[in-house]
């Protein structure tokens, strides 16, 4: 490995080919390496927040709650109280004191105005230092306004993101059970891990309608209240993304017997497997499925593949660089690039685990990079020196290919694109088109590194980093 990286962090990251594969990961990030990572209670924020009727509360001071819709557009067909954000807004006093009164008179306050189905509160790091009891004040706004008042213990410095996931899973648990199941169909599912960016849930809620299969609640894009408390009368979970709602599909295993399967929506093959595999799931019920789902496949690709020809012979060849927070993304976007041409040389996640990395390293080519938890300084060595044409990541990830004058491509909450589904394949292929071979990169020259352009193996770390074991 010869780009920079921080000393501490080399067992983090990995150059296919070079040794042996056993990558470190899902562990506190370094101190001092600013992390692309956001904390626990943004983790919790992201999963639960799509649920369009509840009440969302960030109990804290206001910048914490300053995660709002705004920046995460996950659409509703319906209610839109998810676009509100409310803060406690806890000040000196409230700390010192205490901010549980505060908290009661927020919650119902906003419960008569708003008239949710549920409220979330939010536990931010303060309010785990000053010991504030959330489960209390809950269970009595709960019993006075008779609607589910839900803690989500999701304190920032309690761990990582995918703390956050877990805080959030537990949270959407307590809603299930609760609800009548008697009308549900025996071909049923929910939809958990896709959050209706850019309307992208319902494109694929459709594609399982045309299945003859029924979904029973999406979790969370276009979320429901009371389609959770009924998710445990459906027959299967269809899980996407592998780090945000794996938990809640887990729990409901073990409560419930609900079976889950894994799944992607991104990418033709991915697309097209995942219909594949919910179609044999319930092939027993319903003979007919499978060749109903093989129509629909054939039906969306006769018309997505000759456009994305068109595009394929402009981009083949071209370098592209992944950086997610899941790692399940990173799967699909790999196979993506590979059907419009483009190589892969770079590819991480702030949250893998270890079957997660292990599965990118079989699918990646030589020389790949893989990392884990990475920063703003490596992944900006990484982009340079291996001469990147574009880079997919989030809202943290664009300044740093935009500073370095290479293209971006976001592929995360922020985006208003349809990425999913066949449709969003297109829409993929094209905006990494029109961002690659945009004319501005000629006017925007690449900056110059510590690597000689075209060289197949970059220079040496800088003096300054490795002597200081970073920057
Ligand atoms: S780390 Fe703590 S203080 Fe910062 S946004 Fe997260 S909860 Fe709020």
């Amino acid at each position: 490995m010869s780009a920079t990286v921080f000393d501490e962090r080399r067992n983090q990251i990995h150059r296919k080919g070079d040794t042996p594969f056993d990558l470190a990961c899902d562990k506190d990030s370094l101190a001092g390496a600013v992390s692309q990572r956001a904390c626990v209670f943004c983790g919790s924020r992201v999963v639960l927040y799509p649920i369009a009727d509840a009440l969302h509360l960030v109990h804290g001071p206001i910048g914490c709650a300053a995660y709002t819709w705004d920046i995460r557009g996950a659409l509703s067909s319906g209610p839109e109280l998810h676009r509100l954000s409310f803060s406690t807004d806890l000040r000196e006093r409230d700390i010192i004191f205490g901010g549980e009164d505060k908290l009661y008179r927020a919650l119902i306050e906003l419960i008569d105005r708003h008239a949710p189905q549920a409220a979330f509160v939010y536990s931010t790091c303060i309010v785990g230092i000053i010991g504030d009891d959330l489960e209390g004040v809950s269970r009595r706004v709960e019993k006075e306004k008779g609607i589910p008042v839900i803690p989500v213990q999701s304190e920032g410095f309690k761990g990582n993101k995918r703390a956050g996931y877990h805080a959030a899973c537990r949270a959407m648990f307590r809603l299930t059970g609760s609800g009548g199941t008697s009308a549900i169909s025996a071909k049923s599912i929910n939809i958990l891990g896709d959050f209706n960016l850019a309307g992208e849930l319902w494109i694929i809620r459709r594609y399982y309608e045309r299945m003859g299969i029924e979904v029973v609640a999406n979790v969370t894009g276009d979320g429901r209240v009371a389609d959770l408390q009924r998710a445990h009368g459906a027959a299967l979970n269809v899980v996407q993304c592998s780090g945000s709602t794996m938990d809640l599909a887990k729990m409901m295993q073990a409560e419930y017997g609900t079976p889950f399967l894994r799944v992607s929506y991104f990418g033709v093959e991915d697309m097209a497997e995942s219909l594949y595999t919910v179609a044999r799931f319930f092939e027993d019920l319903d003979p007919e499925i499978v060749s109903r789902t093989r129509e629909l496949v054939k039906e969306e690709l006769e018309s997505l593949y000759p456009e994305l020809e068109k595009y394929r012979s402009a981009l083949a060849g071209k370098k592209a660089a992944i950086y997610v927070g899941g790692a399940f993304k990173a799967f699909s976007l790999i196979k993506a690039f590979r059907l419009v041409g483009m190589d892969v040389v770079l590819v991480g996640s702030q949250t893998g685990t270890k079957e997660d990395y292990q599965e990118l390293y079989e699918i990646t080519d030589r020389g790949t990079v893989i990392v884990d938890d990475t920063n703003p300084l490596e992944l900006s060595s990484f982009l340079q020196d291996r001469h990147v044409d574009v880079f997919v990541g989030g809202v943290k990830e664009r300044p740093i290919a935009y500073k370095l004058g290479v293209g971006f491509c976001d592929h995360n909450h922020e985006r208003k694109t349809v990425l999913a589904g066949f449709q969003g394949m297109l829409n993929f292929a094209k905006e990494v088109h029109s961002s690659v071979m945009s004319p501005v990169w000629r006017f925007v020259p690449r900056h110059t590194t510590n690597s000689t352009p075209g060289s197949e193996e970059p220079a040496s770390v800088p003096e300054r980093l490795t002597a200081a074991g970073g920057a």
